[in-house]
């Protein structure tokens, strides 16, 4: 049995974008650290498993909706780690399950489907008291990875990127702040961290990222405005966009988060927002497993 997750080092590639104005563009592609459990996802599960193993879990049980790249990742780490998981997911089962749902099940997770209503208990100690009582002590992360274990990870993951390359920007897409907290954690203070959020209303994250970081030094923010309609929605632009990045660039994105952010600095980029000269970073957190399901 082995006790961590294989990890696969991951290249920068640099964008020679016909619009970039005096700004130099590079992205991580750690989307490819691992074939399953990819991008920040790997960096949130890390000290998580640690923490499993260490008091004695046998089981992961986590929470997703249908396309949810966590519960994908859960599974395929699970498994490779020989431990057993349960994923709780948002809404009814319908047959045949889609591409997150059927690689989940077939990586050993057992699914358990629940009402929206309840689901929305997801966090509450009732509900998840609930829970234990049905599935046995299993170790519980919550809904998208996010809680201290995650942002551990993705401090961790900072640093290396520091260590690894020379950037003042760094940009990334945000579903619920977990990622972009362990950045704010782990780059030192003459950085910028600029998350875009995939969802709509996401003015909220900015508290939500607060409460995760104590880092007070370093200038970040949160941009709303590249939501493109919502949580899990599209464009026929966005759609467009990803088809001339793969083109282009060779470089895959995800509709859900990786191309929001991307149209997003490229937008940006077009309004000089950016210092002259400046480098910028983009990680590829991932998430490409989603458009199999998605269209
Ligand atoms: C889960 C995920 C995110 C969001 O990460 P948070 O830590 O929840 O903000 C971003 N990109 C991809 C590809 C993801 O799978």
């Amino acid at each position: 049995m082995t006790h961590s997750l294989s990890y696969a080092a991951t290249p920068v590639i640099e964008l020679n974008h016909e619009g970039v104005n005096g700004v130099r563009l590079l992205v991580k592609r750690e989307d490819l650290n691992h074939p399953f459990v990819s991008g920040n996802k790997w960096w949130k599960l890390k000290y998580n498993l640690e923490e499993a193993k260490r008091a004695g879990h046998d089981t992961l049980l986590t929470f997703g909706g249908a396309y949810s790249n966590h519960l994908y990742a859960t599974a395929a780490a699970a498994h490779e780690l020989g431990m057993k998981s349960i994923g709780i997911v948002r809404g009814e089962r319908t047959e045949p399950l889609n591409h997150t749902l059927s690689f989940a099940e077939s990586r050993g997770m057992k699914l358990h489907f629940i009402s929206r209503e309840a689901y929305r208990k997801k966090n509450e100690h009732e509900f998840l008291q609930s829970i234990r009582n049905q599935f046995g002590d299993a170790y519980i992360i919550p809904e998208g990875g996010t809680n201290e274990f995650a942002v551990r990870g993705c401090a961790e993951f900072a640093k290396t990127l520091e260590e690894e390359i020379d950037f003042d920007y760094l940009c990334l897409p945000i579903g619920t702040g977990g990622t972009m907290a362990g950045m704010i954690e782990g780059l030192s203070s003459n950085k910028k961290v600029i998350g875009f959020s995939s969802l709509k209303g996401g003015d909220f994250l900015k508290d939500e990222i607060q409460l995760l970081v104590s880092n007070t030094q370093l200038d970040w923010q949160v941009n709303t405005g590249y939501h493109f309609g919502g949580y899990g929605k599209s464009t026929p632009d966005l759609i467009s966009f990803i088809e001339d990045m793969k083109m282009n660039y060779q470089l895959p994105l995800d509709q859900v988060y990786t191309a929001k952010m991307m149209m997003g600095v490229f937008d940006l980029i077009g309004q000089n927002y950016f210092e002259h000269g400046s480098t910028i970073l983009i990680l590829h957190t991932g998430g490409l497993q989603g458009n199999h399901s998605i269209k």
